[in-house]
């Protein structure tokens, strides 16, 4: 009885681990993705055969603050109100830059 319930409970582990592995790959696709933008023109974006990113793109840069976000005037980074430390002159510093 004991081996019977064992050796499902390995197979689903096993697959667990794959799945896993698949999203850890994932993931580093991903990260490898965003620094390769960070470093490179914005050009080779538009190489996409997808043609569903641009749209992404330019959504994310038309929206640059949200409500309850600011724009920080040392990094430029958004920033959530609750990283606001500083205010001069209608210029906001993240809690990054003024820490
Ligand atoms: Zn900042």
């Amino acid at each position: 009885m004991a081996s019977e319930s064992a050796a499902p409970v390995a197979m689903s582990e096993a697959e667990r681990a794959k799945e896993i592995a698949q999203l850890k790959a994932g993931k580093t696709a991903a990260m490898a993705n965003m620094v390769d933008e960070a470093e490179t023109p914005l050009a080779e974006e538009y190489v996409l055969p997808g043609g569903e990113a641009p749209q992404e793109e330019a959504s994310v840069e038309i929206l640059p603050e949200q409500a309850d976000e600011f724009t920080c005037a040392s990094c430029f980074m958004v920033r959530h109100r609750t990283q606001l430390v500083r205010e001069d002159n209608g210029q906001k510093f993240c809690s990054e830059c003024e820490g």
